[in-house]
């Protein structure tokens, strides 16, 4: 199935981990995101073995937490010895209430306000990933009064077009992320960078985009950072100690999509990387990369009751489920697409294609469309497989539906992570 931390019990049930996700969603109620901390841990060891063969001492993966952020998963991430990125002060808190070593920490975004490089630089981040002119001169500034020197990698846009989703995209030169190194902005900064004393240059970031599945992308991108790094020591002088070659790695969200061989990726990257620094006399850097997806995506699965199935004669069958764009807003925003199934009758052949249908009051409120599922009745559990990233992250408030739940499970056994919000919750802030 899809993943191999998914499979079918005896009463024809789907497992996740081992465990029976229709027991867990009557257990916990729906909708229910259902985290199998065992592929999470599986896969951030996957990377830190790679980093270790391949790369240079001191190479980290950082778990990219936009992906997946609640003060449990950095708990997870510590414990595997990754980084962690973070890419606002609500991430930042969230790990410092997991007692994340915030050393460990890259702060991202392409507009860090006066407020939020103050809280960073006060928690200790490790590196802030700074991405214009003005944040650089705010970054020194605010350092230099803290009476304290950041350490910083500047992010840069090497002018790649993965070919995926334009939301998603983020290394072309027309993007509102980093500086470009085809306009000379790049250079520009680098030049600023040096000459300031708030601020310590560490290296280069850069994030081509996501759901990548070929490494040539990678390689390219690690091409022209390192040859960039190149030209700045020819011209001013300065080795870059690090260069962070972002995230993006793609994962399996339906039967016939390729999945990328971590360490096969990353031996090609290293190789890039080796070629030039040697052609150019310099040392292997320390290498960073921020996989967010491919760390939680496939440990995920969401559970939720089926309600309405109604079909309309000439056009479809929509099965209506009591979750939908609040909890995973991906087909709305990017028509993602995603493997379901009917959770208690797994082992049963599929017999039609379904619309799967949320219950906002929202035509665009959709799980998918064209979706071939068992035979579905009211009462029954569908299972979404692959939603470990980018949903609970996601997730709104949209016609005030509470927040669902997470629950974790590792060696078979089931721990509540994130507890359901109730109406109270809703309404707290609201005076
Ligand atoms: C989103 C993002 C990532 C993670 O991307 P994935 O596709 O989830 O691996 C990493 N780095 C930065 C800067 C990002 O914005």
């Amino acid at each position: 199935m899809l993943h191999d931390n998914y499979g079918i019990n005896e009463k024809g049930h789907l497992t996740v981990c081992g465990a029976d996700t229709v027991e867990l969603s009557e257990k916990y109620g729906t909708p229910l995101y259902i985290l199998d901390e065992d592929c999470v841990r599986a896969k951030c060891r996957e990377y830190k073995k790679a980093f270790e063969k391949h790369f240079p001492s001191g190479s980290l993966p950082f778990f990219a937490s936009k992906a997946l952020s609640y003060v449990g998963i950095y708990r997870i991430i510590a414990d595997e010895g990754l980084g962690t990125d973070i890419v606002s002060p609500g991430e930042l808190y969230t790990a410092q209430k997991a007692n994340f070593p915030i050393n460990n920490t890259c702060f991202h975004g392409n507009n860090k306000t006066d407020d939020d490089i103050e809280y960073g630089i006060k928690a200790g981040v490790g590196y802030f990933v700074v991405d214009s002119m003005e944040e650089l001169n705010a970054l020194n500034e605010t350092a230099k009064r803290l009476g304290k020197v950041q350490k910083i990698l500047l992010r840069l846009t090497p002018g790649i077009d993965p070919h995926t989703f334009a939301a998603v995209n983020t290394g072309r030169i027309d993007s509102k992320f980093g500086s470009s190194i085809d306009t000379g902005a790049a250079e520009e900064i680098t030049k600023a960078a040096l000459l300031l004393d708030g601020v310590k240059l560490c290296g280069y970031h850069c994030h081509i985009g996501s759901q990548i599945f070929e490494s040539e992308p990678f390689c390219r991108a690690a091409k022209i950072m390192t040859e960039f790094s190149a030209k700045i020591k020819q011209k001013y002088g300065y080795e870059a100690e690090v260069i962070n070659l972002g995230g993006g790695f793609g994962v399996r969200y339906y039967e016939g999509q390729d999945e990328p061989d971590t360490d096969a990726f990353i031996s090609e990257i290293a190789d890039v990387i080796k070629g030039v620094c040697d052609k150019n006399g310099m040392k292997f850097p320390v290498i960073f990369m921020e996989p967010g997806r491919s760390i939680v995506g496939a440990a995920g699965v969401t559970v939720y009751t089926v309600g309405s199935v109604k079909t309309i004669p000439g056009f479809r069958t929509y099965v209506s489920v009591d979750g939908g764009m609040p909890d995973n807003p991906r087909y709305a925003l990017y028509s993602s697409r995603y493997t379901a199934l009917i959770a208690n009758k797994a082992d049963e052949p599929c017999v039609d294609e379904y619309t799967i249908g949320g219950r906002c009051c929202e035509s665009g409120d959709m799980i998918g469309e064209g979706m071939l599922l068992q035979k579905a009745e009211r009462g029954d559990k569908l299972a979404v497989l692959v939603t470990g990233a980018y949903n609970y992250s996601m997730a709104s408030h949209y016609n005030r539906i509470p927040k669902a739940p997470i629950v974790t499970v590792s060696n078979g056994s089931d721990t509540l992570a994130v507890k359901r919000e109730t109406y109270e919750d809703l309404t707290k802030n609201e005076l």
